[in-house]
Formats: structure tokens, sequence, C-alpha cells
């Protein structure tokens, strides 16, 4: 292992807290770290807070809108010509993109969704969940390149003690928005909506709530906290919530401080998306749900009789934070 790029992200202005974990974990293997982001947005200030002293930022109109057919091209052009054999992303839904186009690219081998990574006898390993979270694979590149993704919140992204100044090189892109092969005709934000990936807290509903009216119960929980809604998928199948908020296996996979799951069985696929929360919470009528076998605080007990209590004395304590 030579040299490591770090791809960073940023959601107005700011660098997105999976990119901080990156950036800190791909740090601690011992080799020089440079960073990578695209387009306008200037990130040196923010990426210096997480000890990062070298960042590179790529900007023409090839990334005014997202393509990760550009995106890719650019990554891997920048890893190959800065000298970097270990390429680090997220493993979120940007990451899960990208990571593969890019390792395609560099002939690399591609290590995903890892919860663990270590520099081991020069090469990366990285340790991730496999069958639904019921078993650990641990995985050693043995090849030239490597690109790794890291699971979201599983890694910590603490501000550097010693944090100094980041350089920050900017390069006029040779690539076009004419060379996209798809062109993203419309983006539809969810305004406002804190997205379960990058939540703290996230407060999931499941199918004993028993109609999408009764998601208001979720919603003033999640909001007493400061937290995201999450869904199971028998609830996002019926249409009472959008896919963006399912939770598992065909979902996405969240780890945030602590994972509140209501009126929700435990099925083994939505395990696979949240059993690495830090803190769970079961809520369920049913004393024997799987749910309560990964929960680290279970309240047998109504939903319906139970969140609006929590609600209030949430509120009354001022919210969690
Ligand atoms: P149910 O299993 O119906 O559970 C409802 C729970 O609510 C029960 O435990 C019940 O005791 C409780 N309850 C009922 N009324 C109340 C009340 N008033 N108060 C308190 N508790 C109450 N599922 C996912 O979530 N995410 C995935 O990504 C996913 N991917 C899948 C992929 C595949 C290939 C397959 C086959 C399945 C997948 N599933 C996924 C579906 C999964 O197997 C379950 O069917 C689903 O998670 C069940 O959702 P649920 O817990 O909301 O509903």
């Amino acid at each position: 292992m030579k040299k490591i790029l770090v791809y960073l992200e940023e959601k107005n202005g700011s660098l997105k807290r999976t990119s901080a974990e990156c950036l800190v974990a791909a740090q601690s293997l011992g080799v020089p770290v440079v960073g990578l982001s695209l387009g306008a947005t200037s990130l040196a200030t923010q990426a210096a807070e997480y000890g990062l002293t070298d960042l590179i930022r790529v900007e023409g109109d090839a990334f005014r809108s997202y393509s990760s057919q550009l995106a890719a091209r650019a990554i891997a052009d920048t890893a190959t010509a800065e000298g970097c054999d270990v390429v680090v992303f997220s493993a979120n839904s940007s990451g899960r993109e990208l990571a593969p186009r890019v390792a395609i690219r560099m002939e690399a081998a591609l290590l995903c969704d890892a919860v663990e990574m270590h520099a081991q006898d020069g090469s990366v390993q990285i340790t991730r969940p496999i069958f639904a979270g019921k078993a650990h694979d641990s995985l050693r590149s043995l090849t030239a390149n490597t690109v790794v993704s890291l699971r979201p919140n599983v890694f910590t992204a603490k501000k550097s003690a010693s944090a100094g100044s980041c350089s920050e090189r900017v390069q006029q892109s040779t690539l076009s928005a004419s060379d996209a092969k798809v062109v993203v005709k419309n983006v539809v934000r969810n305004e406002g909506k804190l997205d379960v990936l990058e939540a703290d807290i996230v407060v999931s509903g499941g199918r004993g709530l028993k109609g999408p009216e009764h998601f208001e119960l979720i919603e003033k929980l999640a909001a007493s906290m400061g937290g995201a809604v999450g869904a199971s998928r028998a609830v996002v199948d019926a249409g009472w919530r959008p896919h963006s908020e399912q939770v598992g296996q065909t979902g996405k996979t969240v780890s945030p401080k602590l994972y509140v799951a209501c009126a929700i069985s435990g099925a083994v696929q939505h395990l696979a998306g949240m059993s690495s929360s830090k803190v769970i919470v079961a809520i369920n009528k049913d004393k024997d749900a799987p749910i309560f076998k990964v929960a680290d605080y279970g309240i047998v007990g109504d939903v319906f009789d139970v969140l609006p209590k929590l609600t209030e004395r949430i509120a009354h304590l001022g919210g969690a934070h």
C-alpha cells in the first residue's frame, strides 16, 4: 500500500459526515492520504479538521449535475495520476454506485461495506457482515490496486486534536458534460427531510402501525429527538412510506447511535439493515418478537399507547440532545 485517495462528498456546502468517517479511517492505515472532491465547492477547511493536509478538487461542467460515469472516470484518473493504489468511498448510495465503476477502471479488488479496515502485510484487510448480518467475512486484497467502501456510521468521524491546514489543488477536468452516456434530467429532493443514512437517531415503523395515517406517531417521536423516520419493507411495499425510508437488506443499511423499532417484528432482512446500530430500542406488543433478540432495551406494549407517552416525555425533557 503506497497512497490512499479518499473520495469526499458535500451536501449544501458541508462535508458529509460519511466522508469524514472515511478520512479518519484512511489516515489510520499509516500511508499518505489525499482527498478528492468534484465540483465547485471547496472542502479544504472542513477536511483539515479531520487531519487532511492534501486535497485535490477537480472542477468543470462535467460535475454540474451528477453523472456516476463521469465522476468514476475523474476519480480513477486522479487516483492513477497521484500514484494512489487504494481508493476509499463511503458505502452510501453514491459510493455504492461509484466504487465498482472505479474498481473496474483501475483493475482493482473491490472490498465493499467494511465495518473494520486494517493495514495487513502491506495491503488492505476488511471485515464485512454477510448473510444478512449473521456472519462476518474477512477479506484481504491481493491485487496492486484496491477500492474499499466503508459502511456509514460505523467508523468514527473524530476531529483531529492536532489539525492544521489543508492545501487544495484545483484541477480543470478534461471531461465535459457531453461525454456522459446517461443524462440526469431531473432531481427531486426530499426537502427538509433527514435521511436515515445520515441521522444519529432513526425511529422506524412497521406493519403493526396498521395504516399510513398512524405514521404520525413515528414522525412525532423522531421530531422530538431530531431523528429521521425509517420503515420496514412491509409498509414500503404497502405504499405507506417511500422506499428512501426502507431499512434492511433491500433498503438502506443504517448504524445510528439510537435505533427505535416500533411495531416491527425483526425479520432477518430488516435486522441486516440496522443490527449494527449502537443502541437499539424495540417496542412491540409480542414479547416473543425476534426484534427483542437484538434490542438493548425493549418495551412490550402497544405502540398506540407507548409512542404518545414516550414523545411527550422526551419533549418534556427537552429532546434527546
Ligand atoms: P410484520 O412482520 O407483520 O410485523 C409487525 C409487528 O408489529 C409484529 O411483530 C407485531 O407483533 C407488531 N405489532 C402489531 N400491532 C402492534 C401494536 N399495536 N403495538 C406494538 N406492536 C405491534 N424487510 C425489511 O424491513 N427491510 C428489507 O430491506 C427487507 N428486504 C427483504 C428482502 C427479501 C429478499 C425478502 C424475502 C424479504 C425482505 N423483507 C425486508 C421483508 C421481511 O422478511 C419482513 O416481511 C418485513 O420486515 C416485515 O415487516 P414488519 O416487521 O413491519 O411487519
